[in-house]
């Protein structure tokens, strides 16, 4: 079953006199345990996309349903409420908090959420667990290697359970065999029941996927299978 639905999805940018078509008519459809590649030139609208995907945008036109809630028309309140509820975000740049533990890092959008200490304890541990830190809990930022690094930024945004996961570059700071190893936590993420999208420029990266979304001049050039 699809839990994204977009149709006829169109993002426009006016610049003075000229308007720039960032996504144009797009299709697509995600489903639950995709695990997706986003690829495509500089300005093809990869980050337009995400944006609208993870609810940090609206389209110009069409639509776009997320777990069949209609988000085209959402103001900005309904779209926070939203996005913490099914969306995780982890970027190329960790965005930790260099003086807090990994457990404290990723607890955090819990606190936000007003879940009680125990309780938020409990399920980052629990993430913490889940990507193989279980004996990190205490270290902070600083004693971590850079692989480390991006699977405590991974279990922050598991933290509320999302149903999407969605990923800018998230190995674009890292050697190839720790990227392969946070590629090889996407999937089996994604085999758990998570719907895994990212954005990558590396071919090696995207092998990884079970599906590879290219994107040209706004418009998708193609969508495999491979
Ligand atoms: P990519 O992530 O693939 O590099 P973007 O989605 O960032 O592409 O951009 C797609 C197109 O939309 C580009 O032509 C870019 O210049 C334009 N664009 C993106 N954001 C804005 C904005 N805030 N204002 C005007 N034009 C934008
Ligand atoms: P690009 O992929 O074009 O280099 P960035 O990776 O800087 O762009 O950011 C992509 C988008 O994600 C931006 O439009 C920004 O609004 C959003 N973003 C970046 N960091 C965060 C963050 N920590 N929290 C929420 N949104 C973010």
């Amino acid at each position: 079953q699809a839990v994204i639905t977009m149709k006829s999805l169109c993002k426009f940018y006016e610049m003075g006199d000229q308007v720039v078509h960032a996504l144009d008519s797009i299709n697509l459809d995600f489903k639950l345990n995709d695990y997706a590649a986003i690829m495509g030139p500089s300005g093809s609208g990869k980050s337009t996309l995400m944006n609208i995907i993870g609810c940090l945008d609206t389209p110009t036109s069409g639509t776009y349903e997320l777990n069949h809630q209609s988000v085209a028309e959402m103001d900005d309140d309904e779209l926070a409420r939203i996005r913490n509820r099914e969306i995780g975000f982890v970027f190329q740049t960790f965005n930790l908090l260099p003086r807090l533990n990994c457990l404290r890092n990723v607890e955090l959008p819990l606190i936000y959420a007003g879940v009680p200490p125990e309780e938020r304890q409990e399920r980052a541990r629990e993430a913490l667990i889940k990507v193989g830190l279980g004996d990190r809990i205490t270290h902070k930022p600083a004693e971590l290697s850079g692989g480390q690094i991006q699977r405590v930024a991974i279990a922050r945004a598991l933290i509320n359970k999302p149903s999407i996961i969605l990923a800018d570059e998230p190995t674009g700071n890292l050697d190839t065999a720790t990227s392969h190893d946070i590629m090889d936590i996407f999937g089996s993420l994604s085999e758990a029941g998570n719907t895994i999208i990212l954005i990558t420029h590396e071919e090696d990266i995207a092998r990884y996927t079970r599906r590879v979304i290219r994107l040209r001049d706004g418009k998708i050039e193609s969508d495999t299978r491979p």
